[in-house]
Protein backbone atom coordinates (compact mmCIF):
# COMPACT_ATOMS: atom_id res chain seq x y z
CA UNK A 1 0.00 0.00 0.00
CA UNK A 2 1.25 3.48 -0.67
CA UNK A 3 2.16 5.48 1.94
CA UNK A 4 -0.96 8.08 3.45
CA UNK A 5 -1.20 11.60 2.43
CA UNK A 6 -1.50 12.93 5.79
CA UNK A 7 -2.69 16.69 6.13
CA UNK A 8 -0.33 18.46 9.01
CA UNK A 9 -2.68 19.68 11.84
CA UNK A 10 -1.47 22.90 11.83
CA UNK A 11 -2.26 23.20 7.85
CA UNK A 12 -5.68 25.50 7.15
CA UNK A 13 -7.58 26.43 4.16
CA UNK A 14 -8.28 29.96 2.75
CA UNK A 15 -11.98 28.83 3.20
CA UNK A 16 -13.50 29.44 6.13
CA UNK A 17 -14.11 26.34 9.08
CA UNK A 18 -15.34 26.46 11.91
CA UNK A 19 -13.58 24.37 14.75
CA UNK A 20 -16.22 21.97 15.08
CA UNK A 21 -16.67 21.47 10.93
CA UNK A 22 -16.75 18.03 10.15
CA UNK A 23 -14.65 19.46 6.97
CA UNK A 24 -11.79 20.96 7.54
CA UNK A 25 -8.40 20.57 5.21
CA UNK A 26 -7.26 17.97 7.16
CA UNK A 27 -10.45 16.06 5.65
CA UNK A 28 -11.36 16.54 2.03
CA UNK A 29 -13.95 13.42 1.33
CA UNK A 30 -15.87 13.30 -1.66
CA UNK A 31 -19.26 13.57 -2.84
CA UNK A 32 -21.57 13.77 -5.68
CA UNK A 33 -23.85 16.86 -5.94
CA UNK A 34 -25.97 18.88 -8.64
CA UNK A 35 -25.33 22.54 -7.73
CA UNK A 36 -28.90 24.14 -8.78
CA UNK A 37 -29.39 24.04 -12.75
CA UNK A 38 -26.00 21.99 -13.06
CA UNK A 39 -25.77 18.68 -13.55
CA UNK A 40 -24.16 16.49 -11.18
CA UNK A 41 -20.41 16.20 -10.36
CA UNK A 42 -17.81 15.09 -7.96
CA UNK A 43 -17.22 17.78 -5.03
CA UNK A 44 -14.93 17.68 -2.40
CA UNK A 45 -16.27 19.07 0.98
CA UNK A 46 -14.61 21.96 2.87
CA UNK A 47 -16.11 23.81 5.72
CA UNK A 48 -19.47 24.50 4.62
CA UNK A 49 -18.82 24.76 0.57
CA UNK A 50 -18.70 22.28 -2.03
CA UNK A 51 -15.99 22.50 -4.49
CA UNK A 52 -16.95 21.36 -7.79
CA UNK A 53 -14.38 19.24 -9.61
CA UNK A 54 -15.62 19.27 -12.54
CA UNK A 55 -15.05 23.23 -12.76
CA UNK A 56 -11.92 22.99 -11.71
CA UNK A 57 -11.07 20.60 -14.26
CA UNK A 58 -12.85 22.90 -17.01
CA UNK A 59 -10.74 25.71 -15.59
CA UNK A 60 -7.65 23.75 -16.83
CA UNK A 61 -6.24 23.14 -12.55
CA UNK A 62 -6.77 19.21 -12.72
CA UNK A 63 -4.82 17.15 -15.30
CA UNK A 64 -7.02 16.07 -17.93
CA UNK A 65 -5.28 12.98 -18.56
CA UNK A 66 -5.18 12.10 -14.76
CA UNK A 67 -8.43 13.32 -14.22
CA UNK A 68 -11.09 12.33 -17.31
CA UNK A 69 -14.36 12.77 -16.47
CA UNK A 70 -15.66 14.13 -13.57
CA UNK A 71 -19.49 13.82 -13.60
CA UNK A 72 -19.45 10.69 -12.03
CA UNK A 73 -17.00 8.05 -9.72
CA UNK A 74 -16.78 5.60 -12.27
CA UNK A 75 -13.55 6.65 -13.91
CA UNK A 76 -11.69 6.81 -10.76
CA UNK A 77 -10.12 3.93 -8.80
CA UNK A 78 -8.70 4.23 -5.56
CA UNK A 79 -5.28 5.63 -6.80
CA UNK A 80 -6.58 8.54 -8.92
CA UNK A 81 -9.08 9.75 -6.16
CA UNK A 82 -6.65 10.22 -3.59
CA UNK A 83 -3.96 11.92 -5.78
CA UNK A 84 -6.63 13.87 -6.85
CA UNK A 85 -7.34 14.61 -2.78
CA UNK A 86 -3.69 15.87 -2.64
CA UNK A 87 -4.35 18.20 -5.75
CA UNK A 88 -7.19 19.92 -4.18
CA UNK A 89 -5.19 20.15 -0.97
CA UNK A 90 -2.46 22.06 -2.92
CA UNK A 91 -5.37 24.51 -4.19
CA UNK A 92 -6.89 25.06 -1.05
CA UNK A 93 -4.03 25.67 1.15
CA UNK A 94 -4.11 29.21 2.48
CA UNK A 95 -1.08 30.66 1.00
CA UNK A 96 -2.19 29.25 -2.57
CA UNK A 97 -3.17 32.18 -4.86
CA UNK A 98 -4.41 30.08 -7.65
CA UNK A 99 -7.92 29.56 -6.99
CA UNK A 100 -7.86 31.35 -4.02
CA UNK A 101 -8.16 35.37 -5.91
CA UNK A 102 -9.41 34.03 -8.77
CA UNK A 103 -12.74 35.08 -7.56
CA UNK A 104 -14.73 34.45 -11.02
CA UNK A 105 -14.01 31.01 -10.61
CA UNK A 106 -14.00 30.42 -6.84
CA UNK A 107 -18.22 31.53 -7.36
CA UNK A 108 -18.40 28.67 -9.90
CA UNK A 109 -16.26 26.13 -8.39
CA UNK A 110 -17.60 26.93 -4.38
CA UNK A 111 -21.42 26.73 -3.52
CA UNK A 112 -22.85 25.75 -0.18
CA UNK A 113 -23.46 22.08 1.08
CA UNK A 114 -26.69 23.10 2.14
CA UNK A 115 -27.81 24.36 -1.30
CA UNK A 116 -26.57 21.60 -2.62
CA UNK A 117 -28.40 18.04 -3.53
CA UNK A 118 -25.84 15.48 -2.00
CA UNK A 119 -26.56 12.19 -3.59
CA UNK A 120 -25.84 8.82 -2.86
CA UNK A 121 -22.14 9.17 -3.44
CA UNK A 122 -22.01 5.83 -5.65
CA UNK A 123 -24.76 4.03 -6.01
CA UNK A 124 -23.58 0.59 -5.21
CA UNK A 125 -24.35 -2.64 -7.44
CA UNK A 126 -24.31 -4.62 -4.60
CA UNK A 127 -25.09 -4.20 -0.82
CA UNK A 128 -23.88 -7.01 2.40
CA UNK A 129 -24.33 -5.95 6.11
CA UNK A 130 -22.40 -7.66 8.73
CA UNK A 131 -23.32 -8.47 11.90
CA UNK A 132 -19.69 -7.22 13.95
CA UNK A 133 -20.95 -5.24 16.63
CA UNK A 134 -20.02 -7.81 19.23
CA UNK A 135 -21.96 -5.42 21.57
CA UNK A 136 -25.17 -5.42 19.83
CA UNK A 137 -25.12 -8.94 18.77
CA UNK A 138 -24.86 -10.52 22.43
CA UNK A 139 -27.35 -7.58 23.46
CA UNK A 140 -29.70 -9.35 21.19
CA UNK A 141 -28.78 -12.64 21.57
CA UNK A 142 -29.55 -11.83 25.47
CA UNK A 143 -32.82 -10.49 24.24
CA UNK A 144 -33.69 -13.27 21.65
CA UNK A 145 -32.01 -16.29 23.05
CA UNK A 146 -32.07 -15.73 26.87
CA UNK A 147 -31.60 -19.33 27.88
CA UNK A 148 -28.42 -19.76 25.81
CA UNK A 149 -25.08 -17.85 25.55
CA UNK A 150 -25.70 -14.66 24.22
CA UNK A 151 -22.87 -15.06 20.95
CA UNK A 152 -23.79 -17.89 18.67
CA UNK A 153 -20.58 -20.55 18.58
CA UNK A 154 -19.69 -19.02 15.30
CA UNK A 155 -18.98 -15.47 16.02
CA UNK A 156 -15.60 -15.36 16.94
CA UNK A 157 -15.21 -17.06 14.40
CA UNK A 158 -15.98 -15.67 10.92
CA UNK A 159 -17.84 -12.09 10.17
CA UNK A 160 -21.34 -13.08 10.02
CA UNK A 161 -23.51 -11.78 7.28
CA UNK A 162 -26.03 -11.45 4.86
CA UNK A 163 -26.58 -10.13 1.31
CA UNK A 164 -29.03 -7.09 1.35
CA UNK A 165 -30.73 -4.97 -1.67
CA UNK A 166 -28.59 -2.47 -3.56
CA UNK A 167 -31.71 -1.18 -4.73
CA UNK A 168 -32.90 0.39 -2.18
CA UNK A 169 -29.74 2.15 -0.67
CA UNK A 170 -30.91 6.11 -0.38
CA UNK A 171 -29.65 9.49 0.01
CA UNK A 172 -29.37 11.00 2.81
CA UNK A 173 -32.58 12.83 3.84
CA UNK A 174 -34.66 10.66 1.46
CA UNK A 175 -37.98 10.64 3.37
CA UNK A 176 -38.60 6.76 5.09
CA UNK A 177 -41.79 5.68 4.28
CA UNK A 178 -43.26 3.02 6.83
CA UNK A 179 -42.85 -0.11 5.61
CA UNK A 180 -46.06 -2.45 5.47
CA UNK A 181 -45.05 -6.37 6.17
CA UNK A 182 -45.90 -9.54 7.67
CA UNK A 183 -46.28 -9.49 11.37
CA UNK A 184 -47.14 -12.21 14.14
CA UNK A 185 -48.90 -10.01 16.57
CA UNK A 186 -48.79 -11.54 20.19
CA UNK A 187 -51.02 -14.55 21.16
CA UNK A 188 -52.28 -14.34 17.14
CA UNK A 189 -51.71 -17.93 15.20
CA UNK A 190 -51.31 -16.36 12.39
CA UNK A 191 -50.07 -13.32 10.10
CA UNK A 192 -51.14 -9.88 9.45
CA UNK A 193 -49.83 -7.67 6.40
CA UNK A 194 -50.08 -4.19 8.30
CA UNK A 195 -47.87 -1.05 8.82
CA UNK A 196 -44.82 -2.09 10.93
CA UNK A 197 -45.32 -1.05 14.90
CA UNK A 198 -41.67 -1.29 15.45
CA UNK A 199 -39.91 1.06 13.07
CA UNK A 200 -35.66 0.88 14.19
CA UNK A 201 -32.75 2.24 12.83
CA UNK A 202 -29.27 0.89 12.99
CA UNK A 203 -25.89 2.76 13.57
CA UNK A 204 -22.93 1.67 11.07
CA UNK A 205 -19.90 2.40 9.26
CA UNK A 206 -20.36 1.57 5.32
CA UNK A 207 -17.41 0.73 3.44
CA UNK A 208 -16.98 1.51 -0.33
CA UNK A 209 -14.94 -0.90 -2.67
CA UNK A 210 -12.55 0.43 -4.90
CA UNK A 211 -10.66 -2.02 -6.96
CA UNK A 212 -12.47 -5.05 -7.75
CA UNK A 213 -11.49 -8.82 -7.95
CA UNK A 214 -12.25 -11.45 -10.45
CA UNK A 215 -14.60 -14.72 -9.37
CA UNK A 216 -12.03 -17.12 -8.33
CA UNK A 217 -9.50 -15.32 -6.91
CA UNK A 218 -9.88 -14.22 -2.88
CA UNK A 219 -8.82 -10.50 -1.33
CA UNK A 220 -6.06 -11.00 1.55
CA UNK A 221 -7.08 -9.44 5.05
CA UNK A 222 -3.38 -8.05 4.77
CA UNK A 223 -3.94 -6.07 1.28
CA UNK A 224 -7.30 -5.78 1.80
CA UNK A 225 -7.02 -2.09 2.18
CA UNK A 226 -5.56 -1.40 -1.63
CA UNK A 227 -9.27 -2.24 -2.66
CA UNK A 228 -11.00 0.04 -0.60
CA UNK A 229 -12.43 3.58 -1.74
CA UNK A 230 -13.30 5.01 1.89
CA UNK A 231 -16.10 5.10 4.78
CA UNK A 232 -19.67 6.18 4.91
CA UNK A 233 -22.23 6.09 7.47
CA UNK A 234 -25.20 4.10 7.09
CA UNK A 235 -28.55 3.91 8.65
CA UNK A 236 -29.93 0.23 8.40
CA UNK A 237 -33.13 0.81 8.83
CA UNK A 238 -35.07 -2.29 10.31
CA UNK A 239 -38.86 -3.40 11.03
CA UNK A 240 -38.44 -5.26 14.29
CA UNK A 241 -41.57 -7.03 13.78
CA UNK A 242 -41.69 -7.93 10.66
CA UNK A 243 -38.02 -9.22 10.79
CA UNK A 244 -39.23 -11.30 13.76
CA UNK A 245 -41.22 -13.23 11.61
CA UNK A 246 -39.50 -13.66 8.67
CA UNK A 247 -35.99 -14.48 9.71
CA UNK A 248 -35.66 -17.79 10.35
CA UNK A 249 -34.19 -19.73 8.91
CA UNK A 250 -32.48 -17.76 6.18
CA UNK A 251 -31.44 -14.21 7.75
CA UNK A 252 -33.52 -10.86 7.62
CA UNK A 253 -35.57 -9.81 3.72
CA UNK A 254 -37.97 -7.10 3.62
CA UNK A 255 -37.26 -6.22 7.44
CA UNK A 256 -34.69 -4.47 5.92
CA UNK A 257 -34.93 -3.49 2.50
CA UNK A 258 -36.88 -1.10 2.49
CA UNK A 259 -34.25 1.60 2.88
CA UNK A 260 -30.86 1.83 3.34
CA UNK A 261 -29.50 5.17 3.90
CA UNK A 262 -25.91 6.28 3.23
CA UNK A 263 -24.28 9.78 4.41
CA UNK A 264 -23.10 12.05 1.21
CA UNK A 265 -19.64 11.87 1.86
CA UNK A 266 -16.49 8.93 1.16
CA UNK A 267 -13.64 9.78 3.82
CA UNK A 268 -10.71 8.38 2.55
CA UNK A 269 -8.51 6.26 4.61
CA UNK A 270 -5.80 8.94 4.33
CA UNK A 271 -7.94 11.37 6.16
CA UNK A 272 -8.58 8.25 8.48
CA UNK A 273 -4.96 7.25 9.02
CA UNK A 274 -4.26 9.20 11.95
CA UNK A 275 -7.26 7.73 13.62
CA UNK A 276 -6.48 4.36 13.18
CA UNK A 277 -6.34 1.63 16.60
CA UNK A 278 -5.89 -1.71 17.10
CA UNK A 279 -9.41 -2.76 17.91
CA UNK A 280 -10.40 -5.38 20.79
CA UNK A 281 -8.70 -8.60 21.16
CA UNK A 282 -9.44 -11.49 19.04
CA UNK A 283 -10.23 -14.56 21.54
CA UNK A 284 -10.11 -17.38 20.29
CA UNK A 285 -7.22 -16.11 17.52
CA UNK A 286 -9.17 -16.23 14.28
CA UNK A 287 -7.65 -18.61 11.63
CA UNK A 288 -4.86 -17.09 9.39
CA UNK A 289 -6.52 -16.15 6.46
CA UNK A 290 -9.11 -13.85 8.62
CA UNK A 291 -5.97 -12.86 10.84
CA UNK A 292 -5.56 -8.84 11.25
CA UNK A 293 -2.58 -7.19 10.15
CA UNK A 294 -1.73 -3.62 12.00
CA UNK A 295 -3.87 -1.23 13.24
CA UNK A 296 -7.19 -2.06 11.22
CA UNK A 297 -9.92 -0.29 13.24
CA UNK A 298 -10.65 3.17 13.32
CA UNK A 299 -11.68 5.60 16.14
CA UNK A 300 -14.67 6.94 14.89
CA UNK A 301 -17.00 9.03 17.36
CA UNK A 302 -20.86 8.05 16.72
CA UNK A 303 -23.63 9.73 17.72
CA UNK A 304 -27.58 9.57 17.37
CA UNK A 305 -29.57 12.43 17.39
CA UNK A 306 -33.56 12.28 17.05
CA UNK A 307 -36.11 14.37 16.86
CA UNK A 308 -39.90 14.34 16.97
CA UNK A 309 -42.49 16.12 14.81
CA UNK A 310 -43.37 18.66 18.28
CA UNK A 311 -39.76 18.94 19.20
CA UNK A 312 -37.74 21.75 18.10
CA UNK A 313 -34.47 20.48 18.37
CA UNK A 314 -33.09 17.32 18.26
CA UNK A 315 -31.80 15.01 21.45
CA UNK A 316 -28.69 13.16 21.35
CA UNK A 317 -30.06 9.21 22.20
CA UNK A 318 -26.61 7.61 21.77
CA UNK A 319 -23.03 7.44 21.82
CA UNK A 320 -21.02 4.92 20.06
CA UNK A 321 -17.67 4.37 18.67
CA UNK A 322 -16.74 2.20 16.02
CA UNK A 323 -13.65 0.78 17.78
CA UNK A 324 -16.62 -1.68 19.27
CA UNK A 325 -16.49 -3.57 15.98
CA UNK A 326 -15.21 -6.82 16.72
CA UNK A 327 -14.40 -7.24 13.17
CA UNK A 328 -12.25 -4.46 11.16
CA UNK A 329 -13.42 -3.83 7.47
CA UNK A 330 -10.66 -5.78 6.03
CA UNK A 331 -11.42 -8.64 7.81
CA UNK A 332 -15.33 -8.35 6.75
CA UNK A 333 -13.52 -7.86 2.66
CA UNK A 334 -11.23 -10.90 3.31
CA UNK A 335 -14.01 -13.24 4.56
CA UNK A 336 -16.29 -11.66 1.84
CA UNK A 337 -13.91 -13.00 -1.08
CA UNK A 338 -12.76 -15.86 0.89
CA UNK A 339 -14.92 -18.03 -1.22
CA UNK A 340 -13.45 -16.52 -4.68
CA UNK A 341 -17.13 -14.44 -4.77
CA UNK A 342 -16.03 -11.64 -6.70
CA UNK A 343 -16.41 -8.02 -5.76
CA UNK A 344 -16.15 -5.02 -8.03
CA UNK A 345 -15.96 -0.79 -8.23
CA UNK A 346 -18.78 0.70 -5.74
CA UNK A 347 -19.74 -2.90 -3.96
CA UNK A 348 -21.08 -1.20 -0.62
CA UNK A 349 -21.14 -3.27 3.06
CA UNK A 350 -21.72 -2.04 5.83
CA UNK A 351 -20.33 -3.21 9.53
CA UNK A 352 -23.45 -4.52 11.55
CA UNK A 353 -25.15 -1.94 14.16
CA UNK A 354 -21.84 -0.61 16.62
CA UNK A 355 -23.30 -0.58 19.86
CA UNK A 356 -20.93 -0.03 23.12
CA UNK A 357 -20.46 -1.78 26.25
CA UNK A 358 -22.13 0.82 28.08
CA UNK A 359 -25.77 2.16 28.63
CA UNK A 360 -26.05 4.91 26.37
CA UNK A 361 -24.22 3.81 23.81
CA UNK A 362 -26.52 0.95 22.10
CA UNK A 363 -26.99 1.28 18.00
CA UNK A 364 -30.41 0.83 18.18
CA UNK A 365 -34.05 1.48 19.41
CA UNK A 366 -34.31 -2.08 19.86
CA UNK A 367 -31.36 -2.05 22.73
CA UNK A 368 -31.83 1.62 23.70
CA UNK A 369 -35.34 0.67 25.24
CA UNK A 370 -34.62 -3.35 25.73
CA UNK A 371 -37.21 -4.42 22.96
CA UNK A 372 -39.60 -1.41 23.80
CA UNK A 373 -39.98 -2.05 27.30
CA UNK A 374 -37.91 0.78 28.88
CA UNK A 375 -39.33 3.93 26.96
CA UNK A 376 -37.09 7.25 26.10
CA UNK A 377 -38.07 10.48 27.04
CA UNK A 378 -37.57 13.57 24.64
CA UNK A 379 -36.83 16.18 27.27
CA UNK A 380 -38.21 19.15 25.40
CA UNK A 381 -41.67 17.44 24.70
CA UNK A 382 -41.62 14.80 27.55
CA UNK A 383 -42.80 12.77 24.15
CA UNK A 384 -41.61 8.84 24.73
CA UNK A 385 -40.51 6.12 22.28
CA UNK A 386 -39.77 3.05 21.92
CA UNK A 387 -39.58 2.68 18.83
CA UNK A 388 -40.23 5.14 15.98
CA UNK A 389 -43.19 7.36 14.88
CA UNK A 390 -44.27 9.00 12.11
CA UNK A 391 -42.70 12.47 11.86
CA UNK A 392 -39.75 11.35 13.34
CA UNK A 393 -36.07 12.61 11.97
CA UNK A 394 -33.27 10.29 12.88
CA UNK A 395 -29.59 11.55 12.32
CA UNK A 396 -26.71 9.73 12.72
CA UNK A 397 -23.54 11.59 12.57
CA UNK A 398 -20.08 10.77 12.90
CA UNK A 399 -16.17 12.01 13.95
CA UNK A 400 -12.67 11.89 14.77
CA UNK A 401 -11.55 13.95 17.00
CA UNK A 402 -7.58 15.53 15.94
CA UNK A 403 -5.58 18.00 17.57
CA UNK A 404 -7.99 21.63 16.64
CA UNK A 405 -9.93 20.14 14.09
CA UNK A 406 -12.72 17.18 13.11
CA UNK A 407 -12.45 14.71 10.49
CA UNK A 408 -16.05 13.87 9.87
CA UNK A 409 -18.99 12.36 8.22
CA UNK A 410 -21.87 14.68 8.35
CA UNK A 411 -25.19 13.63 8.56
CA UNK A 412 -26.85 10.20 7.59
CA UNK A 413 -30.24 11.31 8.17
CA UNK A 414 -34.12 10.49 7.59
CA UNK A 415 -37.64 11.14 8.36
CA UNK A 416 -40.60 8.48 9.08
CA UNK A 417 -43.47 9.63 6.92
CA UNK A 418 -46.46 7.42 6.92
CA UNK A 419 -47.35 4.05 5.31
CA UNK A 420 -49.11 4.18 2.04
MN1 LIG B 1 -27.80 -4.02 10.05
Amino acid sequence: MSKPFVVPASARSWVPVTADSHFPIQNLPFGLAAPKGRSASVVVAIGDQCLDLTVLGEAGLLSEEDFPILDSFIELDREALYALREVVFGLLLEDNRTLRDNKKLCERALFPQNHARLQVPIPPPSFVDFYSGIHHASNVGKMFRPDQPPLLPNYRHLPVAYNGRASSVVRSGTPIVRPKGQQLLPGAESPVFEPTRELDFELELGVYVSHGQEMGKRITCSGAEDHLLGLVLVNDWSARDVQRWEYQPLGPFLAKSFATTVSPWIVTLDALSLFRVEGCVQDPPVLPHLRRHGSQHFDIVLEVWLQTSKAKRPQLISTSNTSHLYWSPSQQLAHMTSNGCPVEFGDLYASGTISGPEKGQEGSLLELTVRGKEPLTIAETSETRTFLEDGDTLTLTGYCQGEGYRVGFGQCLGQVSPAV
